[in-house]
């Protein structure tokens, strides 16, 4: 009996261990993973995560316009398909797409053969709107052991986050909050695509004034990570 229980508490713990790790910004059972780069540069990048939509995007280009800053959006393949145009718009406008998968369901506990193709679906999207693939994140920012192995195989690289959106609907309240914890090499994360998101398309010119006050200047990922010191990761 003793040992049936033990049995049972010790696959528990496995079970959460395993959770807990597939959802850590900064660690990856398999690979590397970029939650932040070590630079002495004040860059950091804003990563807009979903979509595209027409009224996110609408709203999210002429705020980055009017303070000269290039972001990254990690779009979904499914969404991109529908709305490739939207997609060009984006590039044209000297942003960076990554991929955000193509369904945006989770992915663990999936086979090679899934993963292989929610990243190849979507960086052909990527590339017909004029993009360059080569930077995924992960729905709801889950990874196990497959995914990391997958994106390892096609180059791609894992991007986290180490600043993220607080729950909040006061854009002041969000906006102080993402100023705050952002450092010179921070990876921000935000979701401005979708009508429940209209809390962080109201805080956007406030969080690029106060990143600029701070003296940060918002870049790609892949400028970000042009800018590591030699010998960091
Ligand atoms: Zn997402």
């Amino acid at each position: 009996m003793i040992g049936a229980c033990l049995a049972v508490a010790v696959v528990l713990l496995i079970v959460v261990g395993l959770w807990q790790i597939g959802k850590a910004r900064c660690f990856v059972l398999v690979g590397d993973v970029v939650c932040h780069v070590a630079t002495e540069r004040p860059y950091v990048a804003l990563t807009f995560d979903d979509g595209p939509t027409t009224y996110g995007v609408d709203a999210i280009l002429p705020v980055l316009a009017e303070h000269r800053a290039r972001a990254t959006f990690f779009l979904i393949g499914a969404e991109m398909e529908k709305r490739l145009a939207l997609v060009r718009r984006i590039v044209r406008s000297g942003h960076e797409i990554g991929n955000h998968s193509f369904d945006h369901r989770l992915m663990i506990r999936r086979s090679m053969g899934y993963y292989r193709d929610q990243i190849t679906r979507t960086d052909d999207l990527i590339r017909r709107a004029g993009g360059t693939p080569g930077l995924f994140r992960p729905p709801n920012g889950k990874k196990l052991i497959g995914l990391p192995l997958v994106l390892r195989e096609q180059h791609h690289e894992l991007i986290m986050w180490n600043v993220e959106d607080p729950r909040t609907n006061d854009p002041a309240v969000f906006t102080r909050q993402i100023v705050n914890e952002a450092r010179p090499g921070s990876i921000i994360l935000v979701h401005a695509m979708y009508r429940a998101n209209g809390t962080a398309r109201a805080a956007l010119p406030a969080i690029l004034d106060g990143l600029e006050a701070k003296g940060l200047r918002v870049v790609t990922v892949s400028e970000l990570i042009a800018a590591r010191e030699v010998g960091e990761r």
